[in-house]
């Protein structure tokens, strides 16, 4: 929980931001905190629509994924399984989808949205396939430039490692060794930069709180 103080500024930076994803084509809205990122998100899912998610810390803390499995829709919920083979029929099935949910590694000023990815299942539906994007995204994730944000995603990639109980030199060390692990987390990056020639299929909640890695 930031103070008063954190919370003024991310008012203030958030409504740069929100001006500038508009330039890109990309919808946005500032909530102070977690407790109202469900009430917009279900303003954002038509009632039956195929939702799909990308792996991401965000969606638990803010009560997304507890509030879709129990929404009026057809969840691909990946945390409902461990096996290999439902789980690729899941992300197949994400190309699909009506919408797509996830946060992201980090978002310049500018409005570029700047990922890092394993496998591609959370970075590839969210450059094409699902008709609707909704990304949810801290003001911890705000930075002033792309070199900023990879300096970002260096430094929280081994916590994520750490988190995910992956077996990668960066859980020991702490810091990026650029490993060539087969559980590499990080094997590509993607940079989203203007969606106007698919206006209004992102849309960017920002939440005046620290939220995810
Ligand atoms: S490249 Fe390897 S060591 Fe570096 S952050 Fe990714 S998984 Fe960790």
């Amino acid at each position: 929980m930031r103070s008063k103080l954190w919370r003024w500024k991310y008012e203030r930076l958030s409504g740069v931001l929100l001006e500038n994803l508009s330039q890109m084509g990309i919808a946005g809205e500032f909530v102070e905190d977690t407790d109202r990122v469900v009430e917009v998100v279900e303003k954002l899912i038509p009632k039956g629509a195929t939702v799909a998610v990308g792996g991401s810390l965000t969606l638990q803390q803010t009560g997304v994924i507890d509030f879709l499995r129990k929404y009026e829709c057809d969840f691909l919920d990946r945390h409902a399984t461990t096996d290999a083979e439902e789980l690729k029929s899941i992300f197949r099935a994400t190309f699909s989808a009506d919408c797509f949910l996830s946060s992201v590694n980090a978002l310049t000023v500018k409005g570029e949205i700047v990922q890092l990815d394993g496998l591609g299942t959370r970075v590839a539906p969210m450059i094409f396939g699902p008709e609707k994007v909704i990304l949810i995204v801290g003001m911890n994730k705000v930075v002033p430039d792309l070199d900023s944000a990879f300096k970002r995603i260096k430094t929280i990639a081994p916590m994520n490692a750490r988190r995910l109980k992956l077996h990668t030199p960066c859980v020991t060390t702490g810091i990026c060794m650029e490993c060539n692990s087969t559980q590499r987390i990080c094997e590509s990056y993607a940079i989203i930069r203007d969606a106007n020639a698919r206006r209004e299929r992102f849309t960017i909640i920002l939440v005046g709180e620290d939220l995810g890695l």
